[in-house]
């Protein structure tokens, strides 16, 4: 079956043109043509469906994610039931320290970290709380993260394990920055080590690409690989939009390009079981150039003579890949411009990370996606637990992809196109993105 065309003959009209088959846009596609009945068309520039969530055995055989480690996490029962349905789970509680001269400490900082910055011996909750307001730097109203840090955690271990992260990771100093980046790093004084303490902490026991390929096996969808949806739409017409790509760029730049921090990712082999004491380790020494390195085998729980891991660099480079929004109050002011353009832009909705320039976590993009799909078959706002306040208003698969296995989508028809000509429709071929 050609794509865009019908068994007639005649082309096919999509319901929905959903650009972007990361989580957002897979969970709302997935919605549309299960349970609205709708034909969904997705595409993405990528060669692969899961978006920055991608995972793939890598040439050893090893499960790793392209784009830095993704660990699920939630407390909202609604998302994980959803999620549910496309994977099966395995247990897993991640960890995390911080390297400084040579030493491993526990982040976040708990009862063990203070103890073995500063040579003492508390044994209780209790003498934990005691000691913070001796370190304190209390600070009323504080306006940049350099303030909460200080308020919570007093100047040692804010320059000890903050600041320097900081400084390397987003190329400012944390008294730059907004007070909500830093308020994301958690204290306690228990000796509870686990990284998150959401209800539900899992990995999907096949992977995430795998969940993916379930989410759009359904035969109403039909998946388009790289291929930027700018060059579908004239031949492959459809009724609405969902957009889960950069706001900015959907506007044409309108108002100047909204700023991200960049990563560059470094994977390594290493011919060893295991490489590293923790799965995360962090660099706090800004001199290291890297912000912190993974060992997957922890979080994918595969037992293999090698391990790979991951380094992450920052790149502060306008031109490239977006990975986090830079939260400045000049950028939330530009973004904000870019909201009331697409409020007032029917027929397509803006979901995910990219198209509401915030960062999101998964959970927290399948809360958006679920809360838009909601709108749009209701019209009317709707909210699901673990969707923020901010959720705006939006939301079967023939394949087209170069890099997935053909047994893992039932139920679909799968189209392989070489890189270079992704999609032959008529006189018009379309190159790879
Ligand atoms: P994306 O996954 O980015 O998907 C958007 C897709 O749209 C992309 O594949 C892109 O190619 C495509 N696209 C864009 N423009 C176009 C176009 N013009 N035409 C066609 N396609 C287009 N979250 C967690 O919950 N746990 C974690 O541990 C975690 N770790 C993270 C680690 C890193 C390093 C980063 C950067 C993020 C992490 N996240 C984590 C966040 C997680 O990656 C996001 O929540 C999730 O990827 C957002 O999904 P999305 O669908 O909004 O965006």
């Amino acid at each position: 079956m050609g794509i865009g065309t019908g068994m007639s003959g005649a082309r096919t009209v999509y319901d929905y043109l959903v650009v972007g088959a990361g989580i957002a846009g897979s969970v709302i596609a997935e919605r549309l043509a299960s349970q609205a009945g709708k034909k969904v068309l997705v595409c993405d520039r990528r060669p692969h469906i899961a978006g920055n969530a991608y995972d793939h055995l890598n040439d050893d055989g090893l499960l790793v994610h392209e784009y830095g480690p993704h660990i699920f996490h939630t407390n909202s029962p609604e998302v994980f039931a959803h999620l549910s349905q496309f994977t099966k789970w395995r247990p897993y509680e991640h960890r995390v320290v911080a390297r400084v001269d040579g030493k491993d400490y526990p982040m976040p900082i708990n009862r063990t970290t203070v103890n073995m910055v500063y040579g003492l011996n508390l044994q209780t909750e209790e003498e934990c709380e005691a000691f913070f307001p001796t370190i304190r730097l209390p600070i009323e109203h504080p306006r940049n993260s350099e303030h909460v840090a200080i308020s919570g955690v007093g100047r040692e271990l804010y320059q000890k394990f903050i600041r320097g992260y900081t400084r390397r990771h987003w190329g400012l100093d944390p008294s730059q920055l907004d007070a909500s980046v830093v308020s994301r790093i958690p204290s306690r004084c228990s000796t509870d080590d686990r990284y998150f303490t959401d209800k539900f902490q899992y990995m999907p026991l096949h992977g995430y690409t795998r969940m993916f390929e379930h989410m759009l096996s359904h035969p109403n969808i039909t998946v388009v690989l790289n291929a930027d949806y700018r060059e579908l739409a004239d031949f492959l017409p459809f009724k609405q939009m969902v957009y889960t790509g950069p706001v900015d760029e959907f506007f044409g730049y309108r108002y100047g390009k909204l700023p991200y921090l960049s990563l560059a990712f470094k994977h390594e082999t290493h011919d060893r079981e295991w490489v590293l004491p923790a799965p995360v380790v962090n660099s706090a020494d800004e001199k290291v150039p890297y912000d912190r390195v993974t060992e997957f085998k922890y979080l994918t729980g595969q037992a293999h003579p090698k391990s790979s891991i991951v380094y992450e660099y920052p790149i502060h480079d306008a031109n490239g890949d977006p990975y986090y929004p830079i939260p400045r109050p000049e950028n939330a002011e530009v973004y904000r411009k870019y909201k009331a353009l697409a409020d007032d832009t029917p027929g397509v909705y803006f979901v995910g990370r990219l198209a509401t320039y915030k960062y999101y976590n998964m959970d927290q993009v399948t809360a958006q996606a679920l809360a838009t799909f909601k709108r749009i078959v209701t019209g009317q706002t709707a909210t699901v637990a673990g969707a923020t306040a901010e959720a705006p208003p939006p939301p079967p698969l023939s394949v087209v992809r170069p890099a997935l296995a053909a047994d893992v989508v039932p139920s679909t028809t799968v189209v392989q196109p070489s890189a270079e000509a992704v999609i032959s429709n008529g006189s018009t071929t379309l190159g790879a993105a």
